[in-house]
């Protein structure tokens, strides 16, 4: 029996990687344009970090952690999110204090043991950033702004950037008394996930993806209308910069987040290009969860994306760039021969160069070298060998030119900056 792949989870090919190599570079790019330094933390912890942060109630905590103990009995836990694992490190290596901003960004794999479907895995990939030492709301709208930046710069449109208030410890316990009264109106409409959370976390249910629920929760009262003074005035700042940054938004009053830490703004970029999985985003502050954690008051706020989501939405008509620059093609025992010296020379110049090894016709050499993507061929037969020359083969345009095999390194560097630039 053919062993294959663990359900849920995918190989990402070598035909569809260089759409991940693009998304982390644009994403590298403009993460460390705002500041953000990378960070590497461990994808495993110790479980309590995730029930502590996450939360006993949240539904990562509940039903998705891959836990386990290890051969010593150490109860141990994949991560399910990033965010648990940078703020753990961030307090054991003393890497922020307020009032210094201090903004972390990183890049992997999670592990969520979630029902698989179509854009829904149980190792995903997120891209993430985390920003501590301001409560201010110009973090909130720096951060949304810079997604909304990104996802332009990666040429993903159709996409709605939706922004919410949670209100903070003052005010929260009033919302969440308000949602209690009306939900408890609706319960037999709710699904058994939800009967449950409405005792012990009401907002959760706002976040179902069950129909039945979305449509029992379609009047719910709004968070806005309990925040007190001090959150209200933070989330119309938030408001006001992204208007004078040009960032459309849509305020969404019964968004909440999946993960019991957040607090204040809280955001998410959806699509209608995904089908039921319309999540590309989503963020927010989370003001108390340094010292949740053990560290000093410090208040932080981050996003996640999903990287599989952003593949499937990169435009179209985007192309695949070439992946080998010059496919060599010698036809004969003596043209391969000069085309291991050739590839040689090209390599050490910086060119990407593959070549046949073995005999076989023009023919399915060029087929070959359509196949893995090379930008041009080089056509060695025993007539271009006689004369000392490289028949060199625009792969897209079919052009070919002849170039001196003793220059060849050098014309084909030539060519090959044509292409590029
Ligand atoms: P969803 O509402 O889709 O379950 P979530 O609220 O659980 O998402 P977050 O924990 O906020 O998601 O993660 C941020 C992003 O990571 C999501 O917007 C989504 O793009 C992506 N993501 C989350 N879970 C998965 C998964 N199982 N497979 C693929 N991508 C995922
Ligand atoms: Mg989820």
């Amino acid at each position: 029996m053919k062993i294959r792949a663990v359900t849920g989870v995918k190989d990402i090919l070598p035909e569809e990687i260089w759409k991940w190599r693009f998304i982390e570079e644009v994403s590298r790019k403009t993460l460390e344009e705002y500041g953000f330094a990378e960070i590497r933390v461990p994808l495993f912890e110790y479980t309590e970090l995730f029930l502590r942060s996450i939360g006993q109630t949240s539904d990562i905590v509940e039903k998705e952690m891959y836990t386990f103990e290890d051969s010593k009995g150490v109860n141990i836990s994949l991560r399910p999110e990033g965010t648990a694992g940078v703020v753990r490190a961030c307090i054991e290596h003393n890497l922020i204090s307020a009032p210094s901003m201090e903004k972390f960004y990183y890049m992997g794999a999670m592990f969520r043991h979630e029902r698989p479907q179509k854009g829904r895995y149980r190792q995903f990939f997120q891209i993430g950033a985390e920003a501590f030492g301001s409560e201010g709301p110009q973090v909130d709208a720096e951060i949304i702004s810079m997604l909304h930046l990104l996802m332009d710069r990666l040429g993903i449109r159709d996409t709605v950037i939706e922004i919410n208030s949670l209100g903070c410890s003052a005010c929260r316990p009033e919302y969440r008394k308000a949602l209690k009264d009306f939900l408890g109106t609706k319960l037999d409409l709710l699904c058994s996930d939800c009967r449950r959370r409405y005792e012990v976390n009401p907002l959760r249910v706002l976040d179902c993806k069950n129909p039945a629920c979305k449509d029992a929760a379609v009047n719910a009262p709004q968070g806005m209308t309990c925040l007190c003074g001090s959150c209200m005035t933070h989330f119309e700042s938030v408001k006001e910069f992204l208007t004078e940054l040009g960032v459309p938004f849509k305020f969404n009053g019964r968004l909440v987040r999946g993960l019991d830490y957040y607090t204040r703004t809280t955001f998410e970029i959806t699509t209608d290009k995904l089908g039921a999985q319309n999540a590309v985003a989503a963020g927010g502050r989370y003001d108390g969860l340094v010292e949740d954690l053990g560290g000093t008051s410090i208040p932080g706020i981050g996003f996640a994306l999903g990287m599989e989501r952003m593949a499937a939405l990169l435009p179209e008509e985007m192309q695949r760039p070439n992946r080998i620059d010059i496919y060599l093609a010698p036809l004969g025992a003596e043209a391969r021969r000069r085309a291991l010296l050739l590839l040689h020379g090209l390599r050490s110049r910086g060119i990407r160069a593959e070549s046949e090894y073995q005999e076989r016709s023009l023919k399915s050499q060029m087929r070959q070298a359509d196949k893995i993507g090379a930008a041009f061929a080089g056509i060695l037969g025993e007539n271009e060998l006689a004369r000392g020359v490289l028949l060199l083969r625009d792969m897209q345009s079919k052009v070919q030119t002849e170039v001196p095999l003793d220059q060849a390194v050098e014309k084909v560097w030539e060519q090959i900056l044509k292409v590029h630039t």
